[in-house]
């Protein structure tokens, strides 16, 4: 296994439980790649930008359940939204039955009008009425989300507050560079089919601290995870693979190769006869990459009572009470002080601000939010930008995504980039880790390759959903 993020995590963890004795390969000190924390010097924890799950990322809790991190994920029913105007909006799952389960909080919802809850509603009963799958999606190299919204006569407020708002954050995308399809998903699968797909599941611990239970994992089946181990080259001869290349030289052999590192990572590793033989990996550079900024506030007071809010109409889309999340298992955390922190996902504008440029902003959007604010003292703030946080889900995307299994014995490909019908999140990361893991038990012939199906089916449908719609099944 060569990486260790997500998706060479969960393929390592599905494999060691097969009984395949699995050693990992991770060029970095810690586990978990763009989904993980680090320590600053005074011993806080800092993730290097919040993460969150939703209720109907099935494969995720599947992967924290069987490394003991389930407990560690706290889910909540309800979102918050402000807008500058101070009016506030929730989502909420009420009484009724899906897909109608959010209609009581969606019609008292105030940062929206009338004609924007009355466009919003008809493309919703659009995407029912389609199980998910409107005809136009299926276009040739795919429609844009904005395509889409437009031909649905979308108000600019549904645009700009929910549909942008949702998405922008889900997809970490525009919605003018959005397959539509990635971004109709997001709403049948969290908002619709079943009552309880939107749960937000924020982590309570740094991220770091969910992977402790995966190197338990693969040592207790006999196999190791390597950190400080950077893979330098594939060694084969013709498509015949012998060995992975380390630094002075070194080389390890295996009776299956996964390369679960990042996509632009890929490429370089594979050397020319492998590049010919797996035609896949010159589509790879036609996956593009959207950045994401992360922005951390330590206030010497509290300031913020919820555990997470949404912002309308701002730079800032999100703000995490860090200080509550965390509770008391953050040991720097003074209780008196409150550490926040701010996500901008496709944050193209802000590559070009400086640090300084980024913290004015986002501290004026905070304050302008959250009012006790204004009297508190920023005593302390970062700025973390991820270039090429995600691939970017741009129309069309899914023909340049490859398969786990390849065209070369033994060499399988992992990671959110490879092909799960997913857009690039740790559900998608760990969905191909899990296909990676049956691709090497199915072409091994191993004996118990039938026994071992680590993919997890989606959520059931609920309510009116559950009366017409087939019986979901993991593929
Ligand atoms: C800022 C940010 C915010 C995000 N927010 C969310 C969110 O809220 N919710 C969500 O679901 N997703 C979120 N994501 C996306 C999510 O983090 C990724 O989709 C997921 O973690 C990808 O996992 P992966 O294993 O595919 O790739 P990676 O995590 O990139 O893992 C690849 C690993 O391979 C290692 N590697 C690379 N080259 C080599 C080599 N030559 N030898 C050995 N090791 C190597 C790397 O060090 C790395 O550990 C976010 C991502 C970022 C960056």
């Amino acid at each position: 296994m060569i990486g260790g993020g997500l998706a060479g995590l969960a393929c390592g963890v599905a494999l060691a439980e097969a009984s395949w004795r699995v050693r990992l390969f991770e060029q970095k000190h810690f586990l978990g790649g763009r989904a993980t924390s680090y320590v600053l010097p005074n011993g806080e924890h800092v993730d290097n930008c919040q993460h969150v799950t939703l209720g109907c990322c099935t494969n995720l809790a599947d992967f924290y359940r069987r490394v003991d991190s389930a407990d560690k994920i706290k889910f909540f029913d309800e979102l918050v939204f402000l807008d500058p105007q101070g009016r506030r909006g929730t989502m909420k799952a009420g009484l009724l039955p899906a897909p109608f389960h959010m209609t009581g909080s969606f019609l008292t919802f105030a940062p929206l009008t009338m004609r924007d809850k009355l466009s919003i509603a008809r493309a919703m009963l659009d995407i029912v009425a389609a199980k998910g799958k409107t005809a136009d999606l299926a276009a040739p190299g795919g429609i844009s989300m904005l395509e889409w919204l437009r031909r649905r006569r979308q108000t600019k407020g549904a645009i700009e507050r929910l549909w942008r708002v949702v998405l922008v954050s889900a997809l970490d995308e525009e919605l003018d560079r959005t397959d539509a399809r990635y971004g109709v998903d997001v709403f049948w699968k969290a908002f619709l089919m079943n009552s309880t797909g939107y749960r937000m599941g924020v982590p309570i611990v740094p991220l770091a601290e969910l992977y402790a239970g995966c190197k338990a994992a693969i040592e207790s089946r006999g196999g190791e995870v390597n950190l400080r181990s950077p893979v330098r080259s594939l060694h084969a001869e013709g498509t015949s693979i012998k060995a992975v290349q380390f630094d002075a030289g070194r080389e390890e052999s295996a009776d299956a190769y996964v390369f679960a590192v990042t996509h632009d990572a890929l490429f370089d590793l594979m050397p020319e006869s492998i590049r010919r033989a797996e035609p896949s990996l010159a589509n790879l550079s036609k996956i593009k990459t959207a950045p994401i900024t992360g922005v951390h506030f330590w206030f010497d007071r509290p300031v913020m009572d919820e555990p997470f809010v949404t912002l309308l109409d701002t730079n800032t889309q999100w703000i995490f009470n860090k200080t509550m999340l965390y509770g008391e298992q953050n040991g720097a955390t003074n209780n008196s002080e409150q550490y926040l922190q701010m996500v901008i996902s496709a944050s193209y504008d802000l590559l070009k601000k400086s640090r300084q440029e980024i913290i004015d902003i986002c501290l004026r959007e905070v304050r302008q939010a959250l009012p006790r604010a204004q009297a508190a003292q920023l005593m302390k703030s970062t700025v973390i930008k991820e270039v090429a946080a995600t691939f970017s889900p741009q129309p069309g995307v899914d023909r340049w995504r490859p398969q786990q299994e390849t065209r070369v014995p033994g060499l399988f490909f992992a990671g959110d980039w490879t092909a799960t019908g997913w857009p690039a999140t740790m559900e998608g990361a760990v969905r191909s880790g899990y296909l990676a893991a049956e691709a090497v038990l199915r072409t091994s012939g191993s004996v118990s390759a039938s026994e071992h199906q680590f993919l997890q089916p989606d959520l059931p449908p609920t309510g009116l959903m559950s009366m017409f719609l087939p019986k979901q099944n993991p593929k």
